[in-house]
């Protein structure tokens, strides 16, 4: 049998991953005057977790690191607006959480936080406006009292008590973010592979290229540069370093639907509930509930975090919840079946502070898109984004519910490393070696409260 060579190419850097991740680093790269970049993806771009996205973005993170890496990225991001006469489709609506049971207090940590002012409404006829979708709103409104809640969003529960409207936050696209990143690191030179890439070749002096499956055989493609921005599954790529990431895969659920009845106002901002809750079964319901082993979660209390948003603009009547209960980490595996009884957990948990959403309990309009995608996070739930262990190799991942609005901070970051260029204050608390600093690594574990959505 005759022994044809293997084909050989050779690169500046081979990125593993085309999500939000990938093509931002492939952005930024290529950005920073790198232009022999390989991208490399067994899928097509921004198919797997990365289009299961919400498409939400704010600065309202609870700890200096976040805040600071976050504020940046959406600095990015309005940078590309600006560049693209929003090509990525990115409004200010804000977020809005609300609560029935959290008083002022509870937002003392935003303090000393670089998170903008706080602005407290407690009468009807403040100055306070929902609706301005105006760049330069930063901070947060904060409106104390249901009187005045209720006036401003008259379809939340008069037992929501305070609402917390931060401003420099909302939705955008991420198809068309990534794709922006894509089709502008092609005209510097960017070149894409649908691959899979199955080893890491390395020598002496660290990772030297790497091997990949491809429909026409076997390629190698020479290159000192890996980054591994493969999502969920970043720790196969690890384990071809022999290294392993202190990563967990945990799978979450979205849904969306028509609302024929047209409970939400189209303007809404995004909405979470910050409450734990149980949700509102019948005496009957809780009777049978009990009485089997498999089902009997359904009567826990379920932390808050539930969310919801029209969404496609105001013409049309889709809206969007999600709500990030599940715990249990698992092997990643991308056919995986959403929970059936998701929607109506999920409507049911809506209904405690939108009222009217009990109507479609039992009878959501079909059809009923149902989907969901691995939060693959690490255990005080910030990124990975800096040099692995071995020499040449570089992690951007572990980036949670949050990847959407992160991706153009941490492309840059990844880059800035790749490059040795100088590095942002938050770099350090971000990179891998955090694992080796116990003191940083308390305090980031004290301060991340979990803030994924
Ligand atoms: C339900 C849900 C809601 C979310 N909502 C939001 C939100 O509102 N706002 C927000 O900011 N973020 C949100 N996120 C998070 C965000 O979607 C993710 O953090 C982000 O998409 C992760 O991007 P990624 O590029 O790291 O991963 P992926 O999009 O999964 O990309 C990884 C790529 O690597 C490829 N790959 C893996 N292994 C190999 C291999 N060996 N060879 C070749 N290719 C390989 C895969 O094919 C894949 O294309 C949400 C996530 C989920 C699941």
């Amino acid at each position: 049998m005759l022994n044809y060579p293997m084909q050989t190419l050779s690169a500046d850097a081979i990125i593993c991953g085309a999500g939000s991740a990938g093509l931002a680093a492939a952005y930024y790269l290529s950005q920073q005057g790198l232009t022999n970049i390989i991208l490399v993806d067994k899928n097509e771009p921004l198919s797997q977790t990365s289009s299961k996205s919400g498409e939400n973005y704010r600065t309202w993170w609870p700890n200096e690191t976040m805040v600071g890496f976050i504020s940046r990225s959406i600095d990015l991001m309005d940078e590309i607006v600006e560049q693209s006469a929003n090509a990525i489709q990115l409004d200010r609506r804000g977020y809005l959480y609300v609560s029935e049971k959290q008083t002022l207090d509870s937002l003392d940590v935003y303090k000393s936080l670089d998170v903008g002012g706080m602005r407290v409404h407690e009468q009807v006829g403040s100055s306070y406006s929902p609706f301005q979708e105006e760049s330069n709103l930063n901070g947060a409104d904060i409106l104390i009292g249901n009187d005045v809640i209720k006036h401003h969003f008259p379809h939340l529960s008069e037992n929501i008590t305070l609402a917390i409207h931060a401003r420099r936050a909302g939705s955008l696209s991420a198809q068309q973010l990534g794709m922006y990143h894509l089709e502008e690191a092609k005209a510097k030179g960017l070149k894409h592979l649908n691959a899979e890439l199955i080893d890491v070749l390395q020598d002496d002096e660290g990772v030297s290229g790497v091997k990949l499956k491809t429909t026409e055989g076997d390629i190698i493609i020479e290159s000192r540069i890996l980054v591994n921005a493969a999502g969920p599954f970043v720790n196969e790529i690890a384990a071809m370093l022999g290294e392993t990431l202190a990563i967990k895969n945990v799978f979450q659920q979205k849904i969306a639907f028509r609302d024929h009845e047209q409970v939400l106002d189209r303007k809404m901002p995004f909405t979470i509930y910050i409450d734990e809750q149980e949700l509102n079964w019948s005496e009957e319901d809780k009777a049978l509930l009990a009485d089997e082993p498999s089902y009997d979660w359904f009567l826990d209390n379920f932390q808050g975090g539930l969310h919801i948003k029209p969404e496609g603009g105001l013409g049309s009547i889709l809206v969007k919840l999600g709500w990030a209960f599940n715990q249990e980490s698992e092997e990643p595996q991308w056919d995986k079946h959403s929970l059936e009884e998701f929607p109506d957990l999920v409507i049911r948990g809506a209904s405690r502070f939108i009222p009217e959403l009990e109507r479609y309990i039992g009878k959501l309009p079909k059809p009923i898109l149902h989907y969901g995608g691995y939060y693959t996070k690490t255990e005080e739930n910030m990124p990975l984004i800096g040099p692995m262990k071995t020499k040449g190799a570089f992690v951007l991942g572990a980036l949670s519910g949050f990847g959407t609005m992160a991706c153009c901070g941490a492309g840059e970051l990844v880059a800035q490393h790749v490059l040795g260029k100088d590095l942002p204050g938050y770099a350090q608390a971000l990179a891998p070696s955090r694992y080796d600093d116990l003191e940083l690594l308390e305090h980031l574990r004290a301060t991340a409260l979990n803030g994924e959505l």
